[in-house]
């Protein structure tokens, strides 16, 4: 393909690209004739075909669809373009679509997409300084200029030291990890070196060895699987702690008890996720109590704000970062609720040597001028792969296209329309029953059988979520929380109005009036 021919095939593909966010933004919208649709440039509403929610194929559709060898010879793009339409857009579940309610939701936008362009056309593989000092550089003004916007104290800013305890300089800083769960491995890394250069009684391998085989990391029943999985990978041990049963959030006193048993029991605590936002039910944990706990026994503490991180931006929400200043560590996902479009999951530490000491291996062919003059920052060595992309560059277009104001506009938005879903629920107490109180723009609830019926409440509430999904309108989760069988409800989509809430608590009307009916 060469240039001419890429401009002609770009221009399209950016058409089609625009045209599949036109057809989602409408799905769900009655117009005024009673159709679902959009109104041409000719004034005319142009049906819009209905696009499930969740992919309606069966497990292996595309084997039969493409060919089990790869082509011998080119083939023309008309071909390749048509099978995105015929053969891959049938497999896809639509997490841009408005009436997508699960998980959580993972924002696109067109600065965002037009990023993620750029960052294509440079493709350079931005792992040191010299190999590409934009990427370097860009990444630490957008994390000192998102710290700012979310309200992370100035000890996590690139630019700024604040002081150990013991009065030695630290350095802060923020670095884009792809996923969270990235984050969190790292965060484990560093603070399983930390600890065993602080213990190990020498420097050999097997007395390194000799204390990492003792250390124990700790979550909650309610922290993402990814603090298990970071454990795993790092060789550690994981313990669940248990959280309070209706808030479900962790206090810093089970913290303290866990610390204290563990420790009678030989084995030596270095490690815990505090989650902002858990994802089951949003719950927020006593990070004031976890960051007291921890400290007294040098327990490096990583806040998890995967999905909550991104209300930070408003005022209204800051209070959630209480005790964080005193937090190691601390990340959220752009690419979840800020308009960024996957993957960007800035992290920021307070002090950056617990990273390089950790990450850093530097072979002859990593050596550089610039690297050892100490004025430059070499992001690989704060991260696990070697490479990494130019993920900056989409923050910079997602901020200066939004500004600050339109990303909080956009996050109070959802909240206001999980109220309006809220107040749905509320309304009708025979049908629904709210079981975890509403965190930001996530809601948690249960269907409520009628009066000798044959269902039980987590029977019910299961068929219900199934036949929801099915239908394929809307897309929502099922959790389980304490033994209840519940479905979650996040509004969040970079697409969705208020005119698809009203739309998603009619589907949920609905759709239990037939379960209930069968
Ligand atoms: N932490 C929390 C609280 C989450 O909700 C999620 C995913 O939803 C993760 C971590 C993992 O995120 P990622 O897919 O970016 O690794």
């Amino acid at each position: 393909m060469d240039p001419k021919e890429f401009r002609r095939i770009g221009h399209e593909t950016v058409e089609r690209i625009a045209q599949f966010y036109e057809q989602l933004a409408a799905q769900g919208l009655e117009q005024s004739d009673g159709t679902s649709g959009s109104t041409s440039s000719l004034g005319v509403p142009a049906p819009i075909p209905r696009i499930p929610v969740l992919s309606q194929v069966q497990p292996g559709y595309l084997a039969t669809l493409i060919p089990s060898e790869a082509p011998e010879t080119p083939e023309p793009w008309s071909a390749i373009s048509s099978d995105i339409e015929q053969k891959i857009m049938p497999g896809i579940t639509h997490w841009q679509s408005p009436n997508f309610f699960a998980f959580f939701p993972s924002n696109s936008s067109f600065p965002g997409i037009l990023g993620e362009m750029y960052s294509a056309m440079f493709n350079s593989i931005g792992f040191n300084w010299q190999t590409s000092p934009a990427y370097t550089e860009l990444e630490q003004i957008m994390c000192n200029w998102l710290a700012k916007a979310i309200g992370l104290g100035d000890a996590f800013l690139s630019s700024s030291t604040s002081s150990l305890t013991d009065g030695r300089p630290q350095l802060g800083g923020g670095i884009i990890q792809g996923s969270a769960s990235e984050a969190i491995v790292v965060a484990i890394i560093a603070a399983r070196q930390k600890m065993i250069d602080a213990l190990k009684t020498d420097e050999t391998d097997d007395a390194a060895m000799a204390v990492a085989g003792k250390l124990i990391a700790y979550g909650s029943t309610q922290t993402h699987s990814a603090t298990k999985k970071g454990a795993m990978i790092a060789g550690v041990r994981f313990r669940a702690l248990e959280v309070d049963p209706v808030t479900f959030s962790l206090h810093g006193e089970t913290v303290t008890a866990a610390i204290q048993e563990d420790l009678a029991n030989g084995l030596i605590p270095f490690y815990i996720t505090a989650t902002i936002g858990t994802t089951s039910s949003g719950a927020v944990d006593d990070i004031p109590g976890i960051v007291q706990a921890a400290s007294e026994y040098n327990v490096w503490v990583n806040v998890d704000a995967a999905w909550a991180g991104s209300a930070l931006v408003c005022a209204e929400y800051r209070h959630l970062l209480a005790g964080v200043d005193g937090v190691d560590s601390f990340s959220f996902n752009m690419h979840k609720w800020m308009l960024t479009n996957f993957d960007c999951s800035p992290m920021w530490v307070k002090n950056r040597k617990y990273l390089t000491n950790a990450l850093s291996i530097s072979p002859a062919f990593l050596r550089n001028a610039a690297s050892s003059s100490g004025l430059i920052t070499d992001y690989r060595d704060w991260q696990l792969p070697l490479g990494r992309r130019f993920r900056s560059l989409k923050i910079w277009f997602v901020v200066r296209t939004y500004g600050l104001e339109g990303i909080r506009a956009h996050i109070r938005k959802h909240i206001q329309q999980c109220i309006i879903f809220e107040n749905h629920l509320l309304a009708r107490p025979n049908l629904y029953k709210i079981v975890t109180q509403r965190s930001l723009a996530l809601i948690t609830f249960s269907i409520v059988p009628p009066s000798e019926s044959k269902w039980s409440a987590n029977d019910l509430t299961n068929a219900v979520c199934d036949a929801i999904n099915a239908d394929g309108e809307i897309l929502v989760t099922h959790t389980v929380l304490n033994g209840v069988d519940v479905i979650r409800f996040v509004p969040g989509g970079t697409l969705t109005t208020d005119a698809h809430i009203v739309g998603a608590c009619r589907v949920f009307d609905r759709v239990t009036a037939h379960v209930l009916s069968q």
